[in-house]
Parts: structure tokens; C-alpha cells; sequence
């Protein structure tokens, strides 16, 4: 065997996978398939401090964009409101950076790392790749939503972000606007990075959503735009299996990341480290139960909010723009304080549960939601 681990896909579950893995000990090569780690950016990059506490990374200057103070939702009519986010410790980072910072410390830890190669094809224990044919006893799949283009296309939505300089761009504040015409299933956002800079995106089902986002910018005034990225995003939340035989799927590519937004740095980060650390057991042990921990760990930690959030979706999904317009009219400043002190940016669905609660005073909106709501809040 070459490594006793390849791992397909060299961001951050990756990344972290990886690092691991050489941490514990074995031989690991990681292979990415663009020219540079973290590039092209395709993230928000918006993240809790103690999600990527948790995931051990301490960021440097050059990782941290931005510190968010408060989030804006405004609904199709225009009628907002503002959650304080102090709490929450939510900052933006640089995802080029970032990548970077995780893949030097999976250097440091003994790690490989090989840019421009790309995975072509798994044998058993061989894989094809740009470079020539590579052997290792575990294949690891950390392909990011290409992987799962595959294998399912429904819970697919597309993006575009734009790297936006605007006067109108607030340095501390994240703003999303519903309309389920326009953004059907999904929002549009603004994401500060600098005065006056910021990641502006949409995403939806069925839409075009670079004619989406053009639309969106024009109305928001004078701007101009120097960086386009389009990139899939996935809400179908996990795949059944993360592990077959000796192939171990991670982040993106096992749908890992957060049904209701999309945001995946931290779960799919966790979902890479508890890999990691399951693969290296499995290595010492060869018991393919200690390959199976790794999908129970992230289970255990998962599960039940993703379920939830799910639930979240496919409720909001039945939302037309009048009932998301009846919904905004009905948040108190009482609720906005308990979710702002209380809420968490990693597990958001009982944040989520007191909006569409609500008082119980949409009457509309408790009809549609009936028990289904309730199931939300526990
Ligand atoms: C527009 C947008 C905005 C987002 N904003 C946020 C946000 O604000 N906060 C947040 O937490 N999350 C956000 N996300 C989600 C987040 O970016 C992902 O969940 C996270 O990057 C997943 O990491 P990953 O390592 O699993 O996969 P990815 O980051 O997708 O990485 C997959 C890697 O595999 C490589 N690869 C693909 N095919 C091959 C191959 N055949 N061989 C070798 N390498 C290959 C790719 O080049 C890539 O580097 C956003 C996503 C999008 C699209």
C-alpha cells in the first residue's frame, strides 16, 4: 500500500480528517483537485467561535474577516426584524486562509498533501486519479456536494455569490430576505467582510440564480461586483451510510451540513474529526465496528437537531410570502431578546420553533404547522 489512507477533497472535513489521522499516528495523503487549498472560495464563511474552538482551530488575523454584532431577516413585504448576535460570537473568516491554517496543521501532524490531483475512480483499494494510480487501505470521500450530484439530485439547490463592494454594505450586520418567489425553499444574503465589502448570494429551487442575484443587487443600489461564484448547495441533510467496505464518506459529501442554511464548516469539520479519529482506531484494531463509530458519533452529536431542522424546511417550504409577511408582523421584542440570549448559532432549531411559534397568534401559520409544530419544540 502507498498510505494506509487517501482522502479525496482537500478542504476543511478533509483537512481535518486528515489531520487526524496523522495525529494518531498513520500514513495519510490528502489529494485536491484545484491548483490551491481553499481556492477558489465558495463559502460564506460564517461561523461561531466555539465551533471552530471545537474544531481546533484557533484563527489567526488573516483567517478573521469579521465580527458580526446582529443578523436582519426582512420578509417579502419589507417588514423586518433584527436578532442581537453578541451572544453567539458569530464571525466570517476567509475560507482561503482558513483551508490553509487546517492544512498546515495536518502538515505538522505528518500529513501529505498533493494539489491538482484528482480522484477519477475507486477500485477496492486502488484509486485512479489524474496522477497515476494511488493503494491505500482507506478511501476517504471528501468530495463536497460534487460527490453527491451522483447520487441524488432533489436535495440540490443552486447558488451564486458575488463578492460585493456597496456603500450600502453595514460592517457588523448579516441581512437575509425571504421571498418564496424569488428564492423558493432558500433566502438571499448579505455577508460583511470589510466596510463596505461583502459575500451577497442567493440560492432557490428551480431558479436562475445568477439572474436572481442581479435582480437582487440592482434593487439594492449602486454596487460593484468583483468576484462570482456559482456552487451547489445541499438540504437533504445526511446520507444513510458513511461508511462502505473501506470507503468513508465525510462532510459535504455525506450531507453533513445544516438543512435550514446550508452552513456546514462546523458539523462537516466534526464529521471529518470523528472520522479521522474512528478510521485510526479501525486501522490498529481492524475491526470494522470501530469504522462504524465514526457515523454513531456524529449521530449522537447530529441527529436530532438536523432532524428537527428538516422538519424546519419542509415546514417553511409550505410558506407563501403572505403568511412569511403574517409571521414577521407577530415577532415580539420579548421573543427577539430570548432568542438572542439564549439561541445558539450551531443548534438553531429552537430559535426557529419560538419565531414560527410566535405567540400563538398567526392563526394561519399555527393551521399549517398543526402537531408538526409541536414536534419542532421538543
Ligand atoms: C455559496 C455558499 C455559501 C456558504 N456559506 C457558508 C457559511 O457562511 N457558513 C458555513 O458554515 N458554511 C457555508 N457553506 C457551506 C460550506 O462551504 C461547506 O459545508 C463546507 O465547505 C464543506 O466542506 P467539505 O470539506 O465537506 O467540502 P468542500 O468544501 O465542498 O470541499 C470539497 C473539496 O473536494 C475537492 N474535490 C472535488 N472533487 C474532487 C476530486 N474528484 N478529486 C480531488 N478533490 C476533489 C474540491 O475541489 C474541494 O476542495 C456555504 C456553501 C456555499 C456553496
Amino acid at each position: 500500500m502507498d498510505y494506509e489512507v487517501i482522502v479525496a477533497g482537500g478542504s476543511v472535513s478533509g483537512l481535518l480528517c486528515a489531520r487526524e489521522i496523522a495525529r494518531l499516528g498513520h500514513s495519510v495523503l490528502v489529494i485536491e483537485e484545484d491548483h490551491e487549498i481553499g481556492t477558489p472560495e465558495h463559502c460564506g464563511g460564517v461561523v461561531s467561535i466555539s465551533g471552530i474552538e471545537e474544531l481546533g482551530v484557533v484563527p489567526t488575523r488573516g483567517t478573521l474577516d469579521n465580527k458580526i454584532r446582529s443578523a436582519s431577516m426582512i420578509s417579502p413585504a419589507g417588514k423586518s426584524f433584527t436578532l442581537d448576535a453578541r451572544a453567539q460570537k458569530v464571525v466570517v473568516l476567509d475560507r482561503r486562509d482558513f483551508d490553509k491554517q487546517i492544512a498546515h496543521q495536518a502538515k505538522n501532524n505528518g500529513a501529505e498533501i498533493r494539489v491538482r490531483t484528482s480522484l477519477k475512480e475507486i477500485n477496492g483499494n486502488e484509486l485512479k486519479t489524474s496522477e497515476g494510480v494511488l493503494k491505500s487501505h482507506i478511501i476517504v470521500d471528501a468530495r463536497g456536494v460534487t460527490s453527491l450530484i451522483h447520487k441524488d439530485r432533489e436535495g440540490i439547490l443552486q447558488s451564486a455569490q458575488y463578492e460585493v463592494y456597496a456603500d450600502w454594505i453595514e460592517k457588523d450586520r448579516i441581512e437575509v430576505y425571504f421571498d418564496q418567489e424569488k428564492y423558493p425553499g432558500f433566502f438571499a444574503w448579505i455577508i460583511p467582510t470589510h466596510a463596505d465589502i461583502a459575500k451577497v448570494g442567493v440560492a432557490g429551487k428551480g431558479i436562475n440564480a445568477a439572474v436572481a442575484l442581479e435582480n437582487f443587487l440592482s434593487q439594492k443600489g449602486k454596487h460593484s461586483v468583483v468576484r462570482k461564484i456559482f456552487a451547489p448547495i445541499w438540504t437533504k441533510g445526511p446520507i444513510k451510510n458513511f461508511v462502505t467496505k473501506n470507503i468513508v464518506t465525510i462532510g459535504d459529501a455525506a450531507g453533513q451540513s445544516k438543512p435550514t442554511t446550508a452552513g456546514g464548516i462546523y458539523s462537516c469539520g466534526l464529521g471529518g474529526i470523528f472520522a479521522g479519529r474512528a478510521i485510526s482506531k479501525y486501522l490498529e484494531s481492524g475491526n470494522q465496528s470501530d469504522l462504524l463509530g465514526y457515523q454513531k458519533a456524529w449521530s449522537e452529536k447530529f441527529d436530532h437537531e438536523f432532524q428537527n431542522m428538516l422538519l424546519a424546511r419542509k415546514l417553511l417550504e409550505r410558506f407563501d410570502n403572505k403568511a412569511i409577511d403574517k409571521m414577521f408582523e407577530s415577532v415580539t421584542p420579548q421573543i427577539l431578546e430570548e432568542i438572542s440570549k439564549e439561541g445558539t448559532f450551531d443548534f438553531h432549531t429552537v430559535s426557529l420553533a419560538k419565531l414560527l411559534g410566535v405567540k400563538g397568534s398567526v392563526k394561519a401559520v399555527q393551521t399549517i404547522l398543526g402537531s408538526e409544530f409541536r414536534r419542532l419544540l421538543t
